[in-house]
């Protein structure tokens, strides 16, 4: 893994840590198609509503791999891959800091923050799985698995179960890790999984349209993964496509 790669990681593990919650996603390395440019845009951390379009909530994460400080057009840059991501709020990453005129024109809606590279010194990537989705096999660099915080999964007259969901950095698939049986599982676009357990409940990923808070002309497009039980069917987690 190159030293940019884990600064990366690095950034997506501390956005998880800073932002990711029963309401917010956090998704590393994110291909959502730009609303304004109509082609795929990469996103090296898209934070994001849990459980429908909320672009209130969004905030893109740009981790800018340069050994000089940031400027005026890098900010100016990142401002318009934000409009095209339909992004309020944004947050440039660097190692080495930044301009005066960079601050001013990143005013209060870019965060300008420095991570130092050093840090990586102490950086554990080891709690990251390596994909294991087929989605990865043919490629050359597996993706790892950025996990969730565990959740509680609870059914009448049964103990709570936990499980932890995560996302591939590289595929961008689903993993689901039940803690009951220790089985780690991924789930393509448009699957279903049922884990070794016996659990009154199963998995399902299926490409649903958002119901936008913003009306407009797009129609706005999400993996949704869902908890399936005997009566319900419940989001667990989001993945936009634009
Ligand atoms: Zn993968
Ligand atoms: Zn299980």
């Amino acid at each position: 893994m190159t030293d940019w790669k884990k600064y990366e990681r690095f950034i997506a593990e501390l956005c998880s840590e800073d932002y990711q919650s029963q309401d917010v996603t956090v998704i590393p390395n994110a291909k959502i198609k730009g609303c304004l440019s109509q082609t795929i845009r990469q996103v090296d951390v898209l934070i994001d509503s849990r459980f429908g379009d909320d672009r209130n909530r969004r905030i893109i994460v740009d981790a800018k791999k340069y050994s000089r400080p940031l400027n005026v057009k890098d900010v100016e840059s990142f401002h318009g891959m934000m409009m095209d991501c339909s992004s309020k709020v944004g947050i440039l990453v660097c190692p080495n800091g930044y301009s005066e005129a960079a601050k001013r024109r990143a005013q209060n809606y870019i965060n300008l923050k420095i991570v130092a590279l050093s840090e990586l010194e102490n950086v554990d990537l080891s709690l990251w799985d390596n994909c294991i989705s087929d989605s990865c096999n043919e490629r050359k660099e597996r993706g790892l698995v950025l996990w969730d915080s565990p959740i509680g999964i609870g059914a009448p007259s049964t103990p709570v179960s936990i499980t932890t969901i995560g996302k591939c950095d590289v595929c961008g698939d689903f993993h689901i890790w039940c803690w009951d049986c220790g089985g780690k599982f991924f789930l393509g676009d448009e699957s279903e999984l049922k884990c070794n357990c016996d659990h009154p409940w199963f998995w399902l990923t299926a490409i649903e349209e958002d119901e936008s808070s913003e009306g407009g002309n797009e129609v706005l497009k999400s993996v949704y993964l869902l908890l399936v039980t005997l009566t319900d069917a419940l989001i667990a987690d989001r993945k936009p496509l634009n």
